[in-house]
């Protein structure tokens, strides 16, 4: 009997893990299934670049798969049971369930209008491919000095402003900050973003906390206005409610709780990486929503899996921070180098260089989703404790 690994979301997490899954276990021991609501892989690193009008390369996961041993399936998840360990899909083919034996739960997040009134009716979004689209379609057809208005002053906020002032360079670009422009940096990266605003004419309404939206301005809590013909929302992610609504343990967040393998702290046989997981990284602070940490998670979640399947080593890697890679339109960027628990050190890359630089990290990040088997040596071990009629049957390795 086969144990049945199903997992949900097939995002940079969740289709490395599948992938690395493959590498590590035998074909005839495991049936690993990946559930995605659409038929290829969206680099939500590129959202800005998308709304831009830019051309992403398609990357349908019938190929990227094909030969790997994992099933693809395109459907949507509606629900998961983790007492029954069974979820809930519709797809083209009607309403179904899948049983499984280990979960591993990747849905991502989406935007996070935070509750803000008028976000949901006026403003746009680049979390996702269909918020990416719809803003790509309105800044076509927005005319010359037309405001366009990023609220959120976080790395996705500072990338879309840059990005739209470089390829609309008729429009008025703003960006509201509740703090400073770019305050977590160093000081050479803060003053390399202060330059890079300049010659791209961006304005920045600082410590500006939005309170609403309205069709054709953002207004603060303390009531000043700020038109903006189009608002783009970029104030960080939130999670699908789908895990919040089961009997497991989630933050406050909606993100599972996990422990250090990844595996979620009150039941066993699920395991949760990317932005919807709530792991501990250095400094015992939650690990950022990031590919930056969502990449390490998979590899942690599918090796100490397999190990716990094949009776191995469980693996003992702390997924740490290296650097935060911003782009600044396609000729520039910013390389911050950072601590292990992601706060800025002096040292920072800039300009072209760092554009390459980042360039770079996109790409490999797509290449490693696309080969998530390549690179590894074939070290496919026999599962030791397959399925039972019970349920799984999974031993913690010494
Ligand atoms: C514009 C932008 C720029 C960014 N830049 C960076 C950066 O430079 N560096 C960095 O580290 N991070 C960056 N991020 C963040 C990064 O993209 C996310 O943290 C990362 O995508 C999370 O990976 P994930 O696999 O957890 O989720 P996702 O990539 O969101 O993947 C989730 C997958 O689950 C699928 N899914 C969701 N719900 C369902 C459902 N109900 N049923 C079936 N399938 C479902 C989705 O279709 C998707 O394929 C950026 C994000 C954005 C939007």
């Amino acid at each position: 009997m086969q144990h049945r690994i199903v997992v949900l979301g097939a995002g940079y997490a969740g289709a490395i893990a599948a992938g690395r899954l493959a590498k590590r276990l035998r074909r005839e021991d495991v049936a690993i299934t990946l559930v995605n609501a659409e038929p290829d892989f969206v680099e939500r690193v590129r959202m800005h670049q998308l709304a831009t009008g830019q051309r992403l390369k398609p990357r349908p996961f019938a190929e990227m798969f094909a030969g790997t041993g994992v099933e693809v399936r395109i459907a949507k998840v509606t629900g998961v049971d983790a007492d029954r360990r069974t979820v809930a899909v519709t797809g083209a083919d009607g309403d179904g369930e899948l049983a499984y034996d280990t979960l591993v739960y990747a849905l991502g997040s989406g935007w996070n209008p935070q509750g803000v009134p008028g976000t949901a009716e006026h403003a746009y979004e680049i979390a996702g491919r269909p918020g990416a689209l719809r803003l790509r379609e309105r800044l076509a057809r927005l005319g010359a000095g037309q405001t366009v208005v990023v609220v959120g002053g976080g790395l996705t906020g500072v990338e879309a402003a840059t990005e739209i002032a470089e390829a609309r360079p008729d429009l008025r670009v703003a960006l509201a900050a509740r703090d400073g422009l770019g305050d977590w940096l160093s000081p050479k990266g803060r003053e390399h973003l202060r330059k890079v605003f300049g010659r791209l004419g961006i304005t920045v309404h600082k410590h500006f906390t939005v309170g609403s939206v309205e069709a054709d301005r953002v207004v603060a809590a303390d009531g000043t206005a700020v038109p903006a013909a189009v608002t783009v929302w970029a104030t960080g992610f939130a999670v699908h409610p789908i895990a919040q609504a089961t009997t497991l343990e989630v933050s406050e967040t909606g993100q599972i709780v996990v422990d250090g393998t990844l595996r979620s702290v009150s039941h066993p046989d699920v395991y949760a990486v990317g932005d919807a997981a709530m792991a501990m990284g250095p400094g015992n602070k939650p690990l950022r929503m990031s590919c930056a940490s969502g990449t390490p998670s998979a590899w942690q979640a599918a090796d100490a899996i397999a190990a716990r399947l094949t009776g191995g080593k469980l693996p003992h890697v702390s997924i740490r921070y290296f650097n935060q890679c911003v782009s600044l339109g396609r000729k520039d960027g910013l390389i911050q180098f950072v601590t292990a628990d992601d706060r800025a050190v002096p040292a920072a890359l800039t300009g072209r260089l760092a554009a390459l630089y980042k360039e770079l990290v996109c790409k490999s990040a797509a290449w490693g989703v696309a080969n998530p088997t390549l690179g590894m040596p074939a070290r496919r071990r026999p599962v030791t404790h397959k399925r039972t009629a019970a349920g799984s049957a999974l031993r913690e390795p010494a």
